[in-house]
């Protein structure tokens, strides 16, 4: 049976997103096909418009999501119809090198930023779909390995943030960093990302947490992450740190931004020996300068994590039940709740730095 639906899709570079109707193809062995119910407004949704990156097109955007499952293919066993599910943008393959190695985060069948896989057409002509899910729609069918059941009490649209703005951050604390009781954690860039590091830091019994941004309207947003300090960023970023940190520096700095100026000043305010986290993902010709002497004097740490560093298919149902057992309270994350059609307004909300996340609700 043949299935329409609409999609908020961008036909070509430069041009705005629009509202469409999609054929959605009919699912093949091994996918599943889920309604969507609610889908977070990402950062790297607009980096698929403002010429960070260069996908190709047509492309439907968003991959931040949670739904229902309305229908599932032959030799489907992970889902069934009516379960409650996550989106993961990353589906580990288990069988490449990577995934034998316990580092499923690095599969390397991951599809890049778009991926034409599903048959979905717009006038008869295939449409892309954004990191291999394209959820600013009302379905998508994906592969079944892309979702993930999550408990039917938990909201879809806290769920859908579990997909990736909330496992990035919580894994960059829990999995990369690893931060321990007592320890100071700076966090630089509260986007959902680091306001999610922010609280994970918080549950993971931190110290201190010190959350820095350009935009003095995110005070009250670190607050009801659990942050102790915020500071608004600025030429003096380090010596303000360390003056909150005995002089030293932080043990741990989280860089949710991605720009070599925000690594730079992470590094200096993190202590000798401390450990500077690289979450955010910055452009190719950004170069971060380290002299030679200070990589060594300094003793620190500097490394990526990349998708919270997680087995998504342990980590996400573990995280809705911290969320649903009151363990890492998340519902300050969502400042909006919009319509699809709502989507390009959000985008102009997150490129002048507001609020935290806004959330599709279908
Ligand atoms: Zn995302
Ligand atoms: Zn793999």
């Amino acid at each position: 049976m043949t299935h329409y639906m609409t999609g908020l899709v961008v036909r070509s570079e430069g041009t705005p997103a629009e509202l469409v109707e999609l054929r959605l193809p009919e699912i093949g062995p091994g996918q599943v096909r889920v309604k969507i119910r609610a889908a977070g407004v990402c950062h790297s949704d607009l980096s698929m418009i403002n010429g960070t990156l260069r996908p190709p097109h047509p492309l439907v955007l968003g991959h931040e999501a949670a739904g229902e499952v309305v229908e599932v293919g032959e030799h489907v066993t992970r889902a069934s119809v009516g379960d409650h599910v996550v989106l993961n943008w990353q589906p580990a393959c288990r069988s490449c090198w990577f995934c034998e190695h316990d580092q499923p985060w690095l599969c390397s069948t991951s599809h890049g930023i778009a991926a034409l896989e599903n048959g979905l057409t717009l006038d008869g002509a295939p449409v892309h779909v954004t990191l291999g899910v394209g959820a600013f729609a009302e379905q998508v069918v994906v592969p079944a390995n892309a979702v993930i059941r999550v408990p039917p009490q938990l909201d879809f649209d806290l769920a859908a943030l579990l997909g990736c703005a909330v496992l990035t951050g919580t894994g960059a604390i829990r999995n990369t960093a690893r931060v321990a009781p007592g320890e100071s954690v700076l966090v630089i860039g509260l986007g959902g990302v680091g306001l999610s590091a922010v609280a994970a830091a918080r549950a993971a019994g931190a110290g201190q947490v010190i959350a820095v941004d350009v935009n003095e309207s995110k005070k009250g947003l670190a607050e009801a992450a659990g942050a102790t300090d915020f500071v608004v960023s600025s030429e003096n970023l380090s010596r303000e740190i360390r003056s909150r940190t005995g002089k030293r520096g932080a043990d741990h700095a989280i860089e949710c931004v991605g720009r070599a100026s925000t690594i730079r000043a992470a590094w200096r305010a993190t202590r000798t020996g401390g450990q500077v986290t690289v979450v955010g993902m910055g452009a190719a010709d950004d170069m971060v300068q380290l002299s030679a002497l200070e990589i060594f004097s300094s003793a620190r740490i500097l490394r990526a994590s990349v998708y919270g560093q997680a087995d998504t298919d342990i980590e996400v149902p573990a995280l809705a039940g911290d969320v649903l057992g009151g363990k890492l309270p998340l519902d300050f994350l969502i400042t909006d709740r919009i319509r699809l059609a709502d989507v390009p307004a959000a985008f102009d909300h997150m490129s002048r730095g507001e609020g935290a996340r806004s959330v599709v609700v279908l």
